[in-house]
């Protein structure tokens, strides 16, 4: 595979907040500030019938749709990390947002992280549905109430202080990748070819799973200088909980986890401004949380009798363990009155994935109805390999990367579904201790496994949901250690 061109773009934030700002930190003690708003970004219901879609059209809102916007400010710098309750976020989008936020608060692109959770239940905020009119007014809007959060929490900073932690909770993540028993026979792959390892593959007849999970929850708090909970930002490897009800949106556990910490931490409901929670989604491409064992492990498990869960039974149970979990790691914080902040982006340009003869050849006979696929190949269609057999498709995709410092905190941001192993090598080789991962952030261009899993298969390797090259996550990886060997440098 072809090297990606990288570096076309390396930037470091130094946005000088203003004069008065800069004159202050000049003669006196730097002043370290915090403000965090949320923006309403629900759809309405009902408003994409035409949107081509396996599911129709919302008819209820349990939980509205948040933009969950946190900004620190240095004194000399400000970075605003974003995180907004949909399944994808698009590239264009948060360029749009970007361009409002610079405008508006003068903090530089490379400065905001704009990311998607993944919840699933964002029904008419499928940003990669068929473009139409609901889709274009849902994009207008969503990106002007991205900028507009921004905003809001800009001109609600605030003298503060900050920490971060790591916190584990190692019961609600599984790899959904198994290796299987032979007496469930061969798997069927896309195109037919016979694959290694299944995905969401049942309940038994399983082996071993296909890859590791990560089951840290990385976060970082601000609160006022007399203590008042300002917001606090989570990341957790886990795709999304589910059971909530059709036609319904939803922000899922993400949401439920928000509310919940800011509980714990003793933020007033009422409070002014009000407390922000968060929770971005780590690196999850690989995990869920359905609980699957191997044949071995569940034969010395008692065996329980399977809950049913009602509505958002689940996702509150997941919320609540976590948020846990974050309160008493929350406990011990050691509190900054200041920290430096800084940032590194790259925009890194990948070749594009593109199929194999063979995955050609079995294209060209189903669309000549010479064969009929396996039943297993639903994702990865004729249409879609012969797609990516064309020409007409662009060579190469970019793609945003970012790392930024706070203090000695450190997060990486990546616009994929990245798998649990990229992310933990990510945290082992970074040079800034801990490392807070945040995936379908800047952009989202499906799913991101390693170069072994790839040999593998299953679903999240299947070209279409897999769109760059086979070995994107070597490069990726290692263009973030790199960026974060350059913050660190910059600190000293
Ligand atoms: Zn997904």
């Amino acid at each position: 595979m072809p090297t990606p061109r990288q570096l076309i773009f390396s930037g470091i934030c130094l946005a000088l907040v203003s004069l008065g700002l800069a004159d202050a930190a000049m003669s006196a003690e730097p002043l370290f500030q915090a403000g965090a708003a949320t923006s309403n970004i629900t759809p309405a219901i009902g408003s994409d019938p035409t949107v081509r879609s396996r599911k129709p059209p919302a008819t209820h809102v349990h939980d509205e749709l948040h933009a969950r916007c946190l900004v620190l400010d240095d004194g000399e710098s400000r970075l605003a990390l974003v995180v907004c309750d949909l399944r994808h976020i698009s590239a264009e989008v948060v360029v749009g947002a970007k361009e409002i936020i610079q405008r508006t608060t003068g903090i530089p692109p490379e400065c905001v992280l704009v990311s998607a959770t993944h919840t699933h239940t964002s029904t008419g905020a499928r940003l990669e549905e068929r473009e139409g009119e609901p889709y274009y007014d849902y994009r207008a809007f969503l990106t002007r109430r991205i900028a507009e959060g921004v905003l809001r929490a800009v001109n609600q900073l605030q003298p503060a202080r900050i920490g971060w932690g790591v916190a584990e909770e190692p019961t609600q993540v599984f790899n959904r990748r198994w290796f299987l028993t032979a007496r469930r026979g061969p798997i069927f792959g896309a195109h037919d070819n016979i694959e290694q390892v299944d995905t969401n593959p049942g309940y038994s007849g399983l082996l071993r799973p296909a890859g590791p999970v990560d089951p840290q929850i990385t976060f970082l708090s601000v609160q006022s200088t007399t203590g008042k909970p300002i917001a606090l930002l989570a990341s957790y490897g886990l795709h999304y909980v589910g059971g909530v009800p059709a036609n319904t949106i939803s922000a899922d556990y993400f949401a439920i986890f928000a509310d919940r910490v800011g509980e714990l931490l003793g933020a007033d409901r009422h409070q002014d401004p009000p407390f922000v929670g968060v929770m971005a989604n780590g690196t999850s491409g690989d995990v869920n949380n359905l609980a699957r064992y191997s044949d071995e492990e569940l034969a010395k498990r008692e065996r329980e009798p399977k809950k049913r869960y009602q509505p958002f039974e689940k996702a509150r149970e997941v919320a609540h363990l976590c948020a846990e979990k974050v309160f008493q790691a929350h406990k011990s914080l050691k509190w900054h009155d200041h920290v430096r902040l800084s940032s590194v982006q790259r925009t890194l340009t990948f070749e594009r994935r593109y199929p194999t003869k063979e995955e050609v050849e079995w294209a060209e006979a189903v669309k000549a109805k010479k064969i009929k696929p396996m039943s297993t190949s639903r994702y990865s269609t004729y249409s879609t390999v012969l797609a990516y057999a064309s020409p007409e498709m662009p060579a190469t995709i970019d793609v945003v990367v970012q790392t930024h410092r706070i203090g000695d905190l450190a997060v990486a941001a990546m616009p994929f579904e990245v798998f649990a192993e990229i992310g933990l090598e990510l945290k082992q080789r970074s040079p800034i201790q801990p490392l807070m991962n945040i995936s379908i952030a800047n952009g989202a261009h499906g799913y991101l496994p390693t170069p072994y899993q790839h040999r593998l298969g299953g679903y999240e390797t299947w070209i279409g949901v897999n769109k760059v090259q086979l070995d994107a996550s070597e490069k990726l990886v290692d263009a973030l250690v790199e960026m974060l060997g350059e913050l660190n440098e910059k600190s000293k």
